[in-house]
């Protein structure tokens, strides 16, 4: 065991008789950016609370630096947590809301007017002062909540989707302004979201959460370019990585509809007949209008977003693909495409969706 950062060694949570959880063992290295993410009801919420000490674990340990938090009171572990609905005392102050927690704990005056007003020069907060949460914007709520976390100085800062109640504008800028914290402060942070593109920026290691387990760890490069599997291939990234029904025929090539791929990987523990699926994300599909490319597709209909244009394709034997196409040449619905792919761009998973041969190899600085 490491004696610094969270671990979970076999998290179980039951409620009634239905387990949520279903034995998660996870180490997260101190200082790190971690971020749960998955689809809504898959257990994020209910591993931080656990972590946090707001719900009891039915089964398993929890250590924060090195010390079994497992069974202490939430203001034992050395975390503060921000939640999505912000959690401000209505009837207070700004000043009073950052103050609070520090005044209940006894802290010293002084120490409370030093911390209240350090944390509120990283948040830009300090003219929001004498106002009440009600006459704050959204962003500035946050803000708030973030810098009660932040004058408690925790080891651990807990975020339960912080910027979801946010538009999408400000979810963006606030995203920032919380990666630019972490860079500051150092602290490890343990960040839940169902969105993809907040776990893809702002983490060092994500952990891809489906129905109480873990799918896989992994920083976003190891996710994004090596999916354990479809869930993951198919949760990471936007739009989505195409997933297509191919059999192997044998000879080191699969067989999509009518269209035949040569693949790059030896056959291994497939027979011909074998159903698989072909990952390739929509960028890595080439696009052209002349017939060379291994697959044909018929464009149903595209978005045109100025610097891209996403084609939504069908293929010969139905099947839906996407590409993405970047040509001042426009492409219509209705067009015949080829598309083809770099044998290094394929992924391919087994028939129960798990990936069949080794990663890629990720080059340490590309990390
Ligand atoms: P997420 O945060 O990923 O959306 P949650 O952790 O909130 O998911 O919920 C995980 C599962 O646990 C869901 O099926 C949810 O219905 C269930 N759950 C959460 N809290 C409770 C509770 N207090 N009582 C019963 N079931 C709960
Ligand atoms: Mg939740």
């Amino acid at each position: 065991m490491t004696d610094t950062g969270v671990v979970l060694t076999d998290i179980r949570k039951s409620f009634g008789s239905l387990e949520v959880i279903h034995g998660i063992d996870l180490t997260i290295a101190e200082g790190s950016f971690v971020v749960f993410v998955g689809p809504s009801g898959c257990g994020k919420s209910t591993l931080l609370r656990m972590i946090a000490g707001l719900e009891d674990v039915t089964d398993g340990e929890i250590d924060i630096k090195g010390r079994n938090v497992t069974d202490l009171d939430p203001s034992d572990r050395g975390i503060a947590m921000v939640f999505q609905s912000y959690a401000l005392y209505p009837h207070m102050s700004v000043r009073e809301n950052l103050a609070f927690g520090l005044k209940m704990a006894h802290t010293e005056t002084a120490k409370i007017e030093s911390r209240v007003k350090a944390a509120s020069a990283i948040l830009k907060i300090d003219h929001l002062f004498d106002r009440r949460p009600g006459q704050l914007s959204g962003g500035q709520r946050q803000r708030v909540a973030i810098g009660r976390a932040i004058v408690r100085e925790p080891d651990v800062f807990l975020f339960d989707e912080p910027l979801s109640n946010l538009d999408a504008e400000l979810r963006v800028s606030m995203r920032i302004e919380i990666a630019r914290l972490h860079r500051e402060l150092g602290n490890t942070m343990i960040y839940v979201t169902h969105d993809q593109t907040e776990a893809m920026t702002l983490a060092d290691m994500i952990v891809v959460l489906r129905d109480g387990r873990v799918e896989q760890t992994g920083s976003p490069r190891e996710v994004y370019e090596n999916p354990a599997n479809t869930f993951v291939a198919g949760f990471i990234g936007s739009p989505r990585m195409n997933l297509l029904n191919a059999e192997w025929v044998g000879d080191g090539s699969i067989r999509i509809g009518a269209n035949r791929i040569t693949s790059s990987m030896g056959a291994q523990k497939l027979s011909p007949g074998d159903k698989l699926t072909l990952g390739v994300r929509p960028e890595h599909l080439s696009v052209s209008t002349n017939s060379e490319g291994t697959l044909h597709a018929k464009v149903d209909f595209y978005e045109y977003l100025g610097g891209t244009q996403f084609l939504y394709c069908q293929l010969e034997d139905g099947q839906s693909v996407i590409a993405e196409y970047r040509s001042p040449v426009a492409i219509n619905a209705g067009d015949i495409v080829y598309l083809s792919s770099e044998i290094n761009q394929r992924r391919y998973f087994d028939a129960a969706g798990q990936r069949l041969f080794t990663p890629w190899p990720i080059l340490p600085s590309h990390r």
